[in-house]
This record gives structure tokens, sequence and C-alpha cells, in this order.
């Protein structure tokens, strides 16, 4: 081979080698453009340290990250589930990757990396943290090191310092909380009545445990119409400029702000719509029949020594969702960790059919939740929806319909800090389910109660 033919196969090659890189930059950037961009990270001053091995910190949006996939040098894994919805976070007794060298082994980002909501949230054993995307990696709070060894500040270097243990020895899972126990049905079977009389106070099997405590929610309210701009405010709306409304998500991973349309992850929202106009909530008829299905189960579930907060007591008042969503916490304090087991939506249907249903939640969500992860707080309401329903079923001349799906962008699902169930109890634009509503909600209640109860013995225990 002549070295000109030697030059012009260098060349052939070379430009055949700047295609495929060229190539591959714009399937990345075009991916990347794909994802909804948060901003821009910036190198900390902050030093963290793992097992004295210093991390690449980053701060954004007033917190301090560090990459998580550098725990793997820490006898850490981490993980994506199946479908790629979780990135798992756990110990791994397995230990390091072996014949490493950590230090050269850290991944190091430019200074500046773009950020990017995430389309899978984050867990560290089993509880969802807040996380951020970067191109190839994952940004989690320094502070939620702490979860896997023990933290230790210096504050004349301004370094945090954490030890995971021993490389291959994992640190102790928190304790999984135990549900108080509670009598079976069966146990008070001697005080019931039977089956073909009206259900009676005697029929439900009491609590002889710590109490869990359930938010029950009667849809809707007073129309707005009627309220002024005061008792709106009073009530939690708030005024966009455009109107009065509400905002559907929290900031992301945050249990407060609201998104105010932006920092959110914009999942769950019907063309990005953020914006909830408080009169798309307003009804007639269906405000009382809510109300006084929560009534008769409050008053069942407390029977079973169960701890209930209605989010209205009279149809004169209409909360916000985001407002009603504070009786999930001691005192409605936010600022403190929610209190409640269950909020439950009661609701009515109306604009064609008949029969009860629960509607589904989907998913994914990416508020902080006493879950932990999005499918497990999916699945815990579903769950609840279902059992509720079958109750309904089983008691009232109601029928039942399969869960209502495709609404997963209801505020109360996207805000919800604990087990959210939404109910949609009937037809009440339908003349025999009407009947049935008006005069049934005693039985509505109990199998309401009766639901919750089943949820919690086999569900929760
Ligand atoms: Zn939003
Ligand atoms: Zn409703």
């Amino acid at each position: 081979m002549s070295k000109q033919t030697r030059n012009i196969l260098i060349a052939v090659v070379g430009v055949f080698l700047a295609a495929a890189v060229i190539s591959i930059i714009m399937s990345v950037s075009s991916e990347k453009d794909a994802h909804n961009i948060a901003g821009q990270a910036a190198k900390s001053e902050t030093a963290i340290t793992v097992n004295g091995v210093e991390l690449p910190a980053y701060e954004f949006k007033d917190d301090t990250y560090t990459l998580a996939d550098n725990l793997i040098y820490f006898g850490i894994s981490v993980e994506p589930d199946e479908d790629g919805k979780v990135l798992n976070i756990t110990a791994n007794q397995d230990g390091i990757p072996e014949g490493m060298s950590i230090e050269e082994s850290i991944i190091r980002m430019q200074d500046d990396p773009d950020v990017y909501f995430p389309d899978y949230v984050t867990c560290i054993n089993g509880e969802q943290i807040s996380s951020w995307a970067v191109d190839g990696g994952t940004l989690i709070p320094r502070a939620a090191l702490s979860k896997l060894g023990t933290e230790v500040y210096d504050e004349s270097s301004g370094t945090y310092s954490y030890m995971f243990g021993d490389y291959g020895k994992a640190p102790e899972n928190p304790p999984v909380p135990t549900a108080p126990e509670l009598t079976s049905p069966e146990a008070s079977a001697d005080t019931a009545v039977s089956s073909t009389q009206q259900p009676a106070a005697t029929a439900v099997p009491a609590v002889t445990k710590e109490a869990k405590i359930i938010v029950l929610d009667p849809g809707h309210g007073k129309s707005s119409g009627e309220m002024s701009a005061e008792e709106k405010a009073e009530y939690g709306w708030v005024n966009n400029g455009d109107g009065w409304g509400e905002w559907r998500h929290f900031k992301y991973g945050t249990s407060s702000p609201d998104c105010e349309g932006d920092g959110c992850s914009h999942r769950v929202t019907p063309n990005g719509a953020c914006w909830y106009p408080i009169g798309n909530g307003d009804r007639d008829t269906e405000p009382a029949i809510n109300l006084n299905n929560c009534l008769a189960a409050k008053a069942y579930l407390e029977q079973m020594g169960y701890i209930v907060r209605l989010t209205r007591t009279t149809n004169d008042e209409n909360p916000s969702i985001t407002r009603r969503l504070t009786y999930c916490y001691p005192n409605n304090d936010t600022s403190q960790q929610p209190d409640a087991d269950i909020f439950l939506c009661v609701h009515s249907n109306a604009g064609g059919g008949s029969g009860s249903a629960y509607i589904e939640l989907e998913g994914p969500y990416d508020q902080p939740t006493t879950l932990g992860s999005s499918e497990a707080y999916t699945d815990a309401g579903n769950t609840l929806g279902r059992y509720i329903n079958e109750e309904i079923g089983a008691n009232t001349a109601l029928g039942t319909n399969s869960p209502i799906g495709g609404e997963p962008e209801l505020i109360a699902f996207c805000k919800c800090p604990v087990i959210c169930g939404y109910m949609e109890i009937g037809f009440f634009d339908d003349p025999s389910d009407l009947e049935i509503l008006n005069s049934s909600s005693d039985a509505i209640g109990r199998s309401i109660a009766v639901g919750v109860d089943r949820f919690v013995r086999e569900y929760m225990g």
C-alpha cells in the first residue's frame, strides 16, 4: 500500500468516525430535548466525603447535591427497577466492586451540568427522596446520605463526612412500622346482629389498640359564585391574576410551595395545565350527598375506634383541595410530618351512568408520601378504593362499576402525603341512583367504614 493510499484510507476512516461521533452527539442531544430541563447546577463549596473519599458536590435550587451513581463504590447498590420508574438505592451486601481505585473511578461532571426533571422516582431503602436527572446520572440531596450511614459535620472546614460502615456491611434498615392490631370481626360476632337486619352499631367490630387517623373529604361545597374574595382566600384558594383556583402540584419533590405552573415535573398533567379554576368544582346536588355519606362513615369509624377528621362539616363552605389536604397533618400544620393514615375523597358521579366506582391512581406521582414510592402509593390508594367499592356493592342497592381510569391528574392524587382513595358513589343525576343516595347514606357510610377497616387490617396490618 502506497503512502498516498494509506493517507486516503486514514482520511476516509477519520470522516466515518467523525460522522459516527456527530450522530451519537445528535441522538444524545435530541434525547435531552425530550426531557424537561429544570435548570443548571453549579459546583458547590460544600465538601462531602464518604468513608474519607471526597465526592463532587453541586448546588441546585438552594440545596447541595451529589451524584447517586458514585455510591456504588461504597457498598451501596444503585439500581433502576424493571420498568425504570424507580431508582432504588440500597445497602449492597456484596460490597464494592473489586480491583478498582475508588478515587479514580468517581464520576466528576463538568462544573455546571444541565439538570432535568427525572421520569422516575428515587428511593433510599424504599423511602422516596427528591432527585434530579443529569446526563448519565442522578443528583440526590446531600442530606439523604445520612439514611445510609453516620453523618458528622465539621464546621471549621464546612465538610460533611459520612461513614457507610465496613464496605461490605449494610447499615441497618429502618424498622418497618407495625400497624396496630385490631380485633377480628369474628371476635365481636356474638354481639353482631343477623345479616338480614338493618346494620346496627353493635355489628361493627371494635378497635382495641392505637387508633388510626382517617381524613374523610366530602367533595365540593359552597358554589364559587356565592363566595366573596375574602371567603375564597380564607378557604385556601389563590388568585393567579386571571382568577381564583389552585395549583395542581407542589414544586418538584416538595410538600410546598405550589408549583405555580412550572417547577413541577409536569407529569400526570393534562395538556400541561397545572391550574385548576375554582368554578370547575361547582356542583349543586352533590355537596350534600357527599357530606351525608361522610358523616355516616365518620360515626361508624369512630365506633370502631378510629380517629376521624372531616375536611368540611357544612355545605356552606368549600375549602380548596390543597387546604383539605392539610388535615393529614397534626393541627393542619404542614411543617410537621403527616399523622393521618388515610385521606379519602368521597364524591358522587354525573354525566350519564349509574353505580359506584373508585377513581384509579395511575401515576407516577412525585410528591413525597408516607408510602415511599409512587408505585406503593398508587397500589395502596387503589386497593382502598376497591375494598370500599366492594362493600358498597354488597351492602347497598347501588351497582358497582370498574374503576374509572384516565384521571391521574386529580389534585388530591398529586398533592396528598398519605394513602389517598377516591370514591365516586352512584350518579346523582340518575333518578334511580339519586333515590338510593338520598335514602341510604347510613348504609353507604357503613360500607365506607367497613371498607376502610378491611383495608387497615388486610393491607396495612
Ligand atoms: Zn404543576
Ligand atoms: Zn364530585
